[in-house]
């Protein structure tokens, strides 16, 4: 067989060219990075979760309506997805403060927020993915004001679907990232939920313990990351060997 092509290869996926045309097959690696890739480590298992968990995800988000690239998963590492124009923004919700947040305003770590807080960052590792204004995005034409209200109401919904699934399994999300992108069907353009929705881009606190699930571990070396990833897994029903208490979500 021939070798595919790699479109792109980031800091935890890589990116092939898909079998049909408006493809993209989305590999999962177990390379772990924080703080701009200053610390890296690689963590046995972490692409197997994580590709399960945002199909976990994605599959959620497409069966209520809010449209992603998700298409199906391959097998242990990768997913086919449909391929999007990125919009080089990183869309973050919050519901509690932590991390930059907290830093930045000087809000205690875990101080629930008067209501979630949407908050735009460049889309740019050698700048550091700097936050920005509407002002900027509008300014510099990295999305209109149509694609704007659109993003807005992408993340919302995300964040609701996100916060009940978690909740329903003793997990609060504290905040999440996602990504963007444009599809054109026809004439029409849309945009949809893409990248990937995993620990890796959320913060989950278990609500008795406050013992966090998520890429946070690896940040500030708090213990195993891939029990930490396995038991979200676990609880979500998401792992193979703990379909006997699978939720109907995933049926
Ligand atoms: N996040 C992410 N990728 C990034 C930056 C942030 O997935 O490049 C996620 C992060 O895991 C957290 C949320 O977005 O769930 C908010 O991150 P924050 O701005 O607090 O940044 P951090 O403290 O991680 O630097």
């Amino acid at each position: 067989m021939a070798r595919r092509k790699k479109i792109y290869e980031g800091k935890a996926k890589i990116l092939y060219e898909g079998p049909e045309p408006g493809t993209i097959v989305q590999y999962f690696k177990d390379d772990a990075t924080a703080f701009n890739a200053e610390k890296k480590d690689v963590i046995d298992g972490k692409g197997v979760l994580n590709n399960r968990l945002s199909e976990f995800f994605m599959t959620g988000l497409n069966q209520i309506g809010v449209p992603t690239h998700f298409i199906r998963r391959l097998n242990m590492r990768e997913q086919l997805v449909r391929n999007c124009e990125i919009i080089p923004l990183e869309v973050i919700v919050r519901n509690y403060a932590a991390g930059s947040i907290s830093k930045r305003l000087g809000i205690a770590e875990g101080t629930q927020l008067p209501r979630p807080i949407v908050e735009y960052c460049y889309k740019d590792d050698a700048l550091g993915d700097p936050l920005v204004t509407e002002e900027h995005i509008a300014a510099f034409g990295w999305a209109g004001q149509q694609d704007m209200d659109d993003i807005l109401s992408l993340a919302l919904r995300v964040n609701d679907f996100m916060s009940g699934v978690m909740l329903a399994v003793g997990i609060r999300l504290v905040d999440f990232k996602i990504e963007i992108g444009r599809v054109y069907d026809g004439d029409f353009q849309r945009l949809i939920v893409a990248d990937e929705i995993s620990p890796d881009s959320c913060r989950l606190w278990d609500i008795e313990t406050g013992q966090k699930l998520d890429k946070d571990v690896f940040r500030r070396d708090l213990g195993n990351l891939t029990d930490a990833y396995s038991e979200v897994a676990r609880r979500l029903g998401v792992l193979p060997q703990s379909n006997v208490n699978k939720p109907t979500l995933i049926n």
